[in-house]
């Protein structure tokens, strides 16, 4: 672009910016981007939203890349502060989400125009933004979640009011105060990224019902999904899993036991994509078993030793909070397992189930592996499908024979199917294709990005502009 483009295009966006001051004043955004009232959040991201999509897409670019850097320079911070005040995974592993939502998620280049050519002339599909999002954020993965829903939902050229998780309040107003910063320093407008500073059920409440909030976006459990999607406005359900990861007696054992233990221990088990159970054919299930082992970071428990994890933290067929997404050994000491007392470098505690065993059906959310062993590779399948219970979430299979892998693909229709390789791959990391931290199985946008948060237009020119 000429320096008189950049000039002109200045020049427009300052007009229009003073047309919409003078409309209204009261929407005049101020502030760091935490309010008080929702009212006001909606406002400030409702005034801040078509100045957002004034600038050329250059300039939203350059907004992201800020974004972008920011989240890896305060990356370790983060991540401490996280841990420390959810008392939910590792830091090493938080690290490791913040660099990929950083890195990985899609900016503006997502919005792939389309165009239709032929006799009647052109017709051109663009991509455009709903207006306000509505986004509702886990405990989970606070920060992950707040870099990838801000980085995709404002490459969309929408701006975003958040009701994060109350038990993850002090990260989430410090990563959306530090945005708002960064995007105003950056050219954009304030307001592009809000908060209420006390979210509550309440809050939810008022931003489902907010007329002026466009799209609803909804991370986490079934509950919040189902609030959603009863709210009358278009909603994007990303909401629970039970990931089943079936080995079959063609794999290679050895890499799926490593693959296994390193997928469903990443953060503790908390990302909803992580191994929950795994469902093993019998002819292998024992290797399977010396191998986790011998990783040096599962221990395999005996009957009793699981019988003892499965009493402290499982009551009335619900999870334990105080052991959710946390470290092996908080687990072996409220277990009292004095075998595996001090064993500092434990990942996972791993042991073989009946099939109706809770935890192969409860999202369990830290670092206990059941294991429940099959007679083939069509019970597993079936048993597989059964588990998922129609989340439509993510799967994974360690095979190498093709008809297995597409019987299993086929029959569980789960939005991630991930072939010989840790369920993280299916994110993203350490495999091929963008990240999100938004897996929006139940409304069928799948991996999300910033077209996922765009409706689409079309523009039709009719018997010009076709060239050949
Ligand atoms: P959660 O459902 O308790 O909370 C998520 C958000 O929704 C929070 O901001 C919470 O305050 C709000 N909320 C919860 N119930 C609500 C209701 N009825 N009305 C209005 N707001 C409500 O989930 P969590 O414990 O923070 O996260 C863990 C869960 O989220 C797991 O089940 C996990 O599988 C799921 N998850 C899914 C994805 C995905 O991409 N599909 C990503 C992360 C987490």
């Amino acid at each position: 672009m000429s320096v008189k483009e950049f000039a002109l295009e200045d020049m427009v966006a300052s007009v229009i910016m003073e047309m919409m001051n003078k409309d209204d004043d009261s929407c005049q955004p101020t502030g760091d981007g935490i309010y008080e009232t929702i009212d006001e959040a909606v406002a400030k991201a409702k005034a801040a939203q078509p100045r957002l999509i004034s600038l050329s897409l250059e300039k939203r670019e350059a907004i992201l890349t800020a974004i972008r850097k920011i989240s890896l320079e305060k990356n370790e911070e983060w991540a401490k502060a996280t841990v420390a005040e959810t008392g939910l995974g590792r830091v090493e592993d938080k690290i490791a989400e913040n660099i990929l939502a950083a890195t990985k998620t899609p900016g503006t280049e997502d919005l792939d125009a389309k165009a239709l050519s032929g006799d009647a002339g052109l017709t051109l599909i663009e991509y455009a933004p709903f207006g306000v999002i509505g986004s509702l954020t886990p405990v989970t993965n606070a920060t992950g979640t707040l870099i990838n829903n801000t980085i995709s939902m404002l490459a969309g050229g929408n701006t975003v009011v958040y009701n994060v998780h109350p038990s993850a309040l002090k990260i989430s107003t410090e990563v959306i105060r530090t945005f708002h910063k960064v995007i105003v320093e950056n050219g954009g407008p304030e307001g592009c990224v809000g908060m209420v500073a006390t979210p509550t059920m309440e809050t939810a409440g008022e931003i489902m019902a907010h007329p002026d909030i466009n799209v609803l976006v909804a991370t986490g459990g079934a509950g919040v999904v189902k609030a959603v999607l009863s709210s009358g406005k278009k909603a994007i359900g990303a909401g629970a899993g039970n990931p089943p990861v079936l080995v079959d007696e063609t794999a290679c054992i050895r890499k799926a036991a490593e693959e296994i233990i390193a997928g469903h221990s990443i953060n503790n088990n908390i990302f909803c994509i992580s191994e929950k159970e795994v469902i093993a054919v019998d002819e292998v299930a024992d290797n399977l078993l010396k191998f986790m082992e011998e990783t040096g970071k599962a221990a395999i428990l005996t009957p009793e030793e699981a019988q003892k994890v499965t009493e402290t933290v499982i009551h009335d067929n619900h999870v334990v909070k105080d052991y959710v997404g946390k470290n092996a050994s908080v687990i072996i000491e409220g277990a009292g397992l004095t075998r595996l007392a001090g064993k500092k470098d434990l990942r996972c505690l791993v042991f073989e189930a009946d099939c109706k065993h809770p935890m192969v059906w409860i999202e369990q959310m830290m670092p206990v592996l059941p294991m429940v062993r099959v007679k083939d590779v069509w019970e597993g399948i079936d048993l597989a499908v059964k588990v998922e219970q129609g989340n439509r979430h993510t799967a994974m299979m360690h095979s190498t024979n093709v008809e297995h892998l597409t019987a299993l693909a086929r029959a569980i229709q789960t939005t991630i199917f991930v072939k010989n390789g840790p369920s993280y791959s299916g994110i993203g990391l350490n495999g091929e294709g963008h990240a999100t931290f938004t897996i929006a199985g139940p409304t069928g946008e799948g991996i999300t990005s910033a077209k996922s948060f765009c409706r689409q237009r079309r523009c039709v020119l009719i018997d010009s502009f076709r060239i050949v």
